[in-house]
């Protein structure tokens, strides 16, 4: 099922290898031409259209676009004690971790009477996106909204897609478990809208609807949160309208291992994220082909066992996963750096050293006990990361992905005309005299002199 690429006694340069490395193939410009008209529609039909995309897309029309508050009541009362003690140690521990990540304010004072200040401010409002397709994820909202939380966020709204499924009080309505995740974590804002036409929601706002019941939904700043290629796609299409965290594609994991680690855990682990999505990317690095070999005969024993046999199935033999052998460990670092994975595992001898080299990955999982599953749930860390190779120059979601630095320039007069000249010189070669001219109107059209000269 999972096919061997032998790199072995080639030499790659990093460009090279990353074209040579499984990679799922993510049409977001094409989905463009499905996204578009999506978008205009709410812009311009608001709640209605909401209502009917969702009756076309998720196969059912909420009773309202956003969730009341008995409906949230309720979707605590009735979860489960044990999702409910799941869902708190997985609040718990992210919120100790994020809360670790605020920035204090920093000031520099670059002369006397002269000061920068880096002052954080976070976002006003933001629509955190929780994805609601395939499968369902409360752990998306714990990993949407504590970071918005513990960075000061004032507003902040959920949506994620009605559920067809659901039935009773629930009917229409985002699933219960997402529901009583946002309730559990204090969030009482939270729509019934999936897709592309939830980025645009937040996008545009929504005008306040008699004939649907709909009141207005203001826009927000900022979206985050992970989705499918139409997300992604809106995201981008709509992105300067409304700022945006990332263009998440599948997901993805890579596992670099050497002969010690445990075939069984590299397959599960494999598995495990192939359960995503039939585009989900699974990808072993290793420089044993013992280990290899072995791993694909797990891989096979493991899969018609597994629940989402099909979609796993399918991601496994996709183009974007596979296992690549590489000469030796220090190759097979270079090969996961230039496959800067969204999550990467290091099942290695002395696994902590090699993760330490690791300068590409959303996030690492270091030796046989950190699994990807643990930091999908209860690890403290978040499970909103780069994918597609974007781990080479972004982030996972965090505290600061909802803070803007504001840089405060405080200068006095003594300080400013200690530098005039300089200023006054930069902006001539610039053939900007307007901007020394900025300066030299504070001191009467001259160019003044430093102190003490
Ligand atoms: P989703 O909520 O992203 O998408 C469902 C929505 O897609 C529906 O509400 C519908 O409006 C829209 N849609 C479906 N078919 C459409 C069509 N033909 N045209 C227009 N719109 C359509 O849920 P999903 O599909 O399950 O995707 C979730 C993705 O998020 C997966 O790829 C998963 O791997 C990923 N994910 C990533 C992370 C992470 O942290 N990186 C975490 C969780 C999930």
């Amino acid at each position: 099922m999972l096919s061997i690429d032998d790199l072995r006694g080639r030499v790659l340069d990093a460009r090279a290898l990353r074209d040579a490395l499984p990679r799922a193939e993510l049409d977001v410009e094409a989905a463009l031409d499905v996204v578009r008209p999506i978008c205009d529609d709410v812009r311009h039909r608001g709640a209605q259209a909401l209502l009917e995309l969702g009756e076309r897309f998720d196969g059912v029309r909420p009773p309202s676009l956003r969730v009341p508050a008995e409906v949230l009541a309720a979707s605590v009362e009735r979860l489960e004690p044990d999702v409910r003690a799941a869902l708190e140690v997985s609040i718990e521990r992210a919120r100790r971790v994020h809360r670790a990540q605020r920035r204090e304010d920093v000031t520099t004072q670059v002369v006397p009477g002269g000061t920068v200040t880096e002052r954080w401010v976070p976002v006003e409002r933001v629509g955190l996106y929780v994805p609601g397709g395939l499968a369902v994820y409360p752990s998306s909202v714990v990993m949407n909204v504590v970071p918005a939380q513990e960075a000061g966020v004032g507003s902040l709204a959920v949506t994620s897609p009605p559920q067809r499924e659901s039935s009773g009080v629930f009917a229409g309505y985002p699933h219960p478990t997402i529901l009583a995740a946002c309730a559990l974590l204090g969030v009482d804002e939270v729509y019934a809208v999936g897709g592309a036409q939830a980025v645009a929601m937040f996008a545009y706002g929504v005008a306040a609807d008699d004939a649907t019941g709909t009141p207005a939904i203001e826009p927000a700043d900022l979206v985050t949160g992970p989705g499918n290629v139409y997300v992604a796609s809106a995201k981008r299409l709509l992105q300067g309208v409304i700022g945006i965290d990332a263009e998440a594609g599948p997901t993805e994991i890579a596992v670099l291992a050497d002969d010690s680690a445990d075939p069984e855990h590299v397959a599960a682990d494999l598995i495990s994220q192939a359960e995503h999505d039939p585009l989900a990317g699974s990808v072993l690095v290793t420089d044993s082909e013992e280990l290899a070999r072995a791993v694909v005969a797990a891989v096979e024993r493991r899969v018609p066992e597994t629940k989402h046999a099909e979609r796993v199935r399918t991601a496994l033999t996709g183009t974007q996963s596979g296992i690549v052998l590489v000469d030796d460990l220090d190759e097979g670092v270079r090969v996961v750096d230039a496959y800067a994975a969204e999550h990467l595992e290091v099942q290695t001898r002395d696994a902590a050293a090699v993760a330490a080299r690791i300068r590409n990955a959303g996030a690492i999982f270091v030796g046989p006990y950190s699994p990807v599953s643990l930091g999908d749930y209860a690890a403290g860390s978040n499970h909103v990361l780069p994918t597609g190779g974007s781990a080479a120059y972004s982030s996972g979601l965090s505290v600061q992905s909802f803070l803007r630095g504001i840089h405060v320039v405080d200068y006095s007069e003594a300080a400013l005309r200690d530098v005039a000249r300089h200023v006054v010189t930069l902006a001539q070669s610039e053939d900007l005299p307007g901007h020394g001219q900025a300066v030299t109107a504070r001191f009467g059209d001259e160019v003044p002199a430093p102190a003490g000269e």
